[in-house]
Parts: C-alpha cells; sequence; structure tokens
C-alpha cells in the first residue's frame, strides 16, 4: 500500500487516541464473575470537522478529488439526523465552497424541520438547501438533479454517495487501519480483535482492506446497524476487494476477513432498542464516553452482549472503533434522557 500517492486532505491535526476502558472492562467483568476482556477504544468520535466522526477520514479523500475536479459545491444524501451530511457541510465550509442535502425520510414521518441533534447543525453550517424525499426513492438521480440545476447555473457540483462509502471514501479507513496498527506498535499493545458499526460499509470494509493490506491479522467484527448478514457481508467483501485494488493491496481480500453480527438491528435503521440505551448509559457512566443513538450505540449493544456471552474472552483484548455521532442524541432526548436526582440548597 502506498497512500500517499493519493490527493488528500487533512482535519484531523494527528492520529486520534488510542485509550483503554478500564472501568467499563471491570464492570462487566464484575459481571461475570472477576475475568473478562480488556476493553480499548479507537476515538474516531474525536475526528476533525465539526463535532467528528469517521466520516472525517473518507471527506479527506473525497474532496481532495472533488478540488481536482474543480467543484465549488458537495452535494450528498443522508438520513434526517445523518452525521455524514453535517460533516460533508462541515467540510465545505473548511474549503469555502457550498452544500446541497438530499434527506431521505427512511422512518416515515421522521423528517422536523425543528429538529436538535443533526439537523440545527445543518443549518448552522449554512447548507444551502436540503431536498426531503421518501424512502425509496432514487437518491442517485435527485442529486444528479442537482448536479444539472447547478450545472445552468455556471456552478460544479460535486457528488458523494451516502456516507461517503465509496472506494476512494474507504480509503480513510485504510489509513486508519494503518494508523492504528502505528500505535499498537508504539504502545506495545497487541489487540485480538477489532469491533466496528457497520452501516454503508466504507469504514467496515476500509478497515478490513488496510489490515489485511498491513498483514495485521487482526480479526474484524462489523456490528450491522441496518442490513441483515448475508447482504452486509457480500457488500462489506465488494467494497473491501475495491479498496484494497485502489490502495495497491496485491492479494486478495479473503472472503473470511469479513464478519458481520446482525443481532443489534432491533425494529430498524435508527429506532431504538433497550440493549442501546443501556449501551449509552453505561459507557457515559463508567468511561464518560459518549455513544450515539443509531451506531455506536447499537455496535456497543453488540459488543457488551459479546462479552457477557463470552464471544470476546476474558484475557483477549478488544478494541472498538468509536466512529462518533454524539451530536444525534440530542435529538433522541425521549429515548436516552435518564432523570437527574435533584434538591433544593441542603443536601
Ligand atoms: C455513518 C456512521 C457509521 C457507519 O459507518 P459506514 O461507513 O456508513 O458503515 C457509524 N457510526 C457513525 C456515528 C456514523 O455516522
Amino acid at each position: 500500500m502506498h497512500l500517499a500517492r493519493i490527493p488528500r486532505r487533512r482535519y484531523t491535526a494527528g492520529p486520534t487516541p488510542l485509550e483503554p476502558m478500564p472501568h467499563l472492562s471491570r464492570a462487566l467483568a464484575d459481571e461475570l464473575g472477576g475475568a473478562g476482556p480488556e476493553l480499548w477504544i479507537k476515538r474516531d468520535d474525536l475526528l476533525g470537522l465539526t463535532a467528528g466522526g469517521n466520516k472525517t477520514r473518507k471527506l479527506e479523500f473525497l474532496v481532495a478529488d472533488a478540488l481536482a475536479q474543480g467543484a465549488d459545491t458537495l452535494v450528498t444524501v443522508g438520513a434526517v439526523q445523518s452525521n455524514h451530511c453535517r460533516l460533508t457541510a462541515s467540510a465545505a465550509v473548511r474549503e469555502g465552497m457550498k452544500c446541497r442535502l438530499v434527506l431521505e425520510e427512511r422512518v416515515p414521518g421522521s423528517f422536523d424541520p425543528d429538529a436538535s441533534g443533526n439537523h440545527l447543525l445543518f443549518g448552522l453550517l449554512g447548507v444551502e438547501r436540503a431536498n426531503v424525499v421518501p424512502a425509496g426513492t432514487d437518491l442517485h438521480a435527485a442529486m444528479e438533479a442537482i448536479a444539472a440545476d447547478l450545472d445552468a447555473q455556471g456552478r460544479r457540483a460535486y457528488l458523494i454517495p451516502g456516507g461517503g462509502s465509496n472506494a476512494l471514501g474507504a480509503l480513510g479507513y485504510v489509513a486508519c487501519a494503518e494508523e492504528l496498527m502505528d500505535q499498537t506498535f508504539e504502545m506495545g499493545v497487541a489487540f485480538d480483535r477489532l469491533v466496528v458499526a457497520s452501516g454503508s460499509g466504507g469504514t467496515h470494509a476500509g478497515i478490513v482492506a488496510g489490515l489485511h493490506g498491513v498483514h495485521a491479522n487482526l480479526p474484524v467484527t462489523g456490528i450491522s446497524v441496518r442490513a441483515e448478514r448475508a447482504a452486509q457481508e457480500a457488500k462489506i467483501h465488494g467494497l473491501a476487494q475495491e479498496v484494497a485494488t485502489l490502495a495497491g493491496v496485491a492479494t486478495p481480500v479473503p472472503q473470511d476477513a469479513v464478519v458481520v453480527e446482525d443481532g443489534y438491528v432491533g425494529p430498524g435503521y435508527s429506532l431504538p432498542t433497550e440493549a442501546m440505551v443501556e449501551a449509552v448509559q453505561l459507557f457515559a457512566r463508567t468511561e464518560g464516553i459518549l455513544l450515539d443513538p443509531v451506531y455506536t450505540g447499537k455496535a456497543a449493544a453488540g459488543l457488551i452482549d459479546g462479552v457477557r456471552a463470552g464471544r470476546f474472552a476474558p484475557g483477549e483484548r478488544v478494541v472498538f472503533v468509536h466512529t462518533g455521532g454524539a451530536a444525534a442524541l440530542f435529538a433522541y432526548r425521549s429515548v436516552v434522557a435518564s432523570a437527574v436526582p435533584t434538591g433544593g440548597a441542603s443536601a
């Protein structure tokens, strides 16, 4: 692999922290009678651009391509509380570009023009216009229509697919895999397994391709937030192979490097589950780390359940990739709020 050959913008000052989670590890080990895996976290929630998260790494490559093509407007698509749309809007601000969004109302009735969370930030970040479309709309065609419109005005659009998950965007997570392996070497910590959320797939596929490219021999578990296992594994393997080729990895990505668990989606994409709420609360109260309700809350539910069920064994060292998204928590108040005991002046 030789990523330096591919144009890239930089939106984060250095590597994101790689930290142990001693209190969470202890709390889960105590439930199991004292012995559990050692849990670590890769803090990609602390990436650059507004409020961070995994899309920042993908946008470093995608926006470099947009600039090379002379684009003046980033056009992308996402769900009504899309972190990807928030970060694309932020990258546009950083580069002095404009941003247009297509928002897919995946859950009927979920669009609320007064919503908090990411929707609030779309406005603050100066998104020019957001077209809200029903689930099942041809999203690429919707973006093409916007591009044609801009073209007629003498402007130039650059289209970014949902989640930034084409091969170019997924290179961001090839870079993350390299960064992680450098850190494990620097810090002298070896991992037995990596756990990450698996959605539009660029993150999971990029990590698999990158770890394969550096011969890390580190198994990856992707926790699906939407699709069922077989379909998601096929999608991730296809994209991992594409990005590996783009990165110059010589050998094919093995099929068995792609493992997806789909038991934590619940009733559907972005719909709350009890296990998600528990995970959000547990991370906050043991480590002071905010997860999000749509992706990392469900991925962490898979991590926690894997510990409880003995799939992540005592003595193993497991790294959880925190892909960000906490801005969406503020649009899920009724789901994640926990009452704080209150009182008057006296104790
Ligand atoms: C988009 C997103 C994911 C999923 O990443 P994909 O590359 O789309 O699979 C995970 N976590 C957060 C917070 C996200 O916004």
